[in-house]
């Protein structure tokens, strides 16, 4: 999923590929991915693009006051195509989703993998009409340490859940909160409450790491090598049964009904493999 780096390099792309063109058309091939109807998709037409940004990992293309708000889901990407086809795509077949033209012809289509759809395309005046942005806590790149210690201080449950909730901190998903607490060295589990002050200091100085990390990573990518540039930066996620690159442990998961996590046990968990729902299950 894409998460705060790869929507923060997206938008950057746009804002050097896309801004300052006119959007000719928009396309919509999955019925399902728009999620408003006033202003219609068509309002977009004609209007020149005047800036990209981020809210959270909401990706959001400024067209003259009118805001194309995406969220790209799990599965979710953006392609760059240069020489659009000009006829308009078969509506439910295949990943494409929306398919964007600009008056150069150049565009970007957004595609969806998989069967499970999630990707949502928003058509507002205002960003803050889409319910997932009005929702969103402050940002996990300009966030306080103090404002930070507060929500944790303020919340009960496991870090990893802390970490993924978009509204407690935006930007953060599975792949870097994987990658904080490694970095942290600290348990997914562990209690968000519960932590001493060197702890979240800990927390706070891997979150910007890691996000600024991936970040400068992505910078400067062409949308289609951003996610290669993703995997080879990951430490943990997404690695299970590899040695750990701090101490050279065999990083573990834990799976749960639809997604799984990954940590390694001597950095994070004094040694201790975390119990996992699937292993008991085979037990059985
Ligand atoms: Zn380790």
């Amino acid at each position: 999923m894409p998460e705060l780096p790869e929507v923060e390099a997206l938008a950057g792309f746009l804002r050097e590929n896309a801004a300052g063109r006119v959007l000719a058309r928009a396309d919509l091939a999955a019925v399902q991915a728009i999620k408003t109807f006033d202003p219609p998709l068509s309002a977009l037409a004609g209007l020149e693009i005047t800036g990209a940004g981020r809210h959270g990992k909401f990706l959001d293309l400024d067209v003259s006051g009118i805001h194309l708000v995406v969220h790209l889901a799990r599965a979710g990407w953006l392609h760059w195509r240069e020489n659009l086809p000009t006829a308009p795509p078969k509506p439910g077949k295949g990943p494409l989703a929306l398919r964007v033209h600009l008056d150069d012809g150049n565009g970007f289509d957004l595609t969806e993998q998989g069967t499970r759809k999630g990707l949502a395309v928003y058509v507002v005046r205002s960003p803050a009409e889409v319910p997932g942005i009005a929702r969103l806590g402050p940002d996990a790149l300009l966030v306080e340490r103090e404002d930070f210690a507060r929500l944790l201080a303020g919340r009960s449950g496991q870090l990893k859940g802390a970490l993924t909730d978009q509204t407690l901190i935006a930007g953060i998903g599975n792949a870097y909160s994987d990658e904080i607490l490694h970095a942290a060295r600290l348990s997914p589990f562990k209690m968000a409450d519960k932590l001493s002050e060197d702890e979240l200091v800990r927390l706070y100085d891997a979150m910007r790491a890691t996000l600024t990390g991936a970040l400068e990573r992505q910078r400067g990518q062409k949308a289609a090598t951003m996610k290669g540039e993703k995997r080879s930066g990951l430490q943990v996620h997404a690695r299970t049964g590899l040695p750990c690159p701090v101490c050279g442990d065999t990083v573990r998961e834990v799976s749960f009904a639809d997604t799984s996590l990954q940590y390694c046990p001597t950095c994070q968990t004094g040694g201790k493999p975390l119990a996992d729902r699937r292993m008991s299950k085979l037990l059985r």
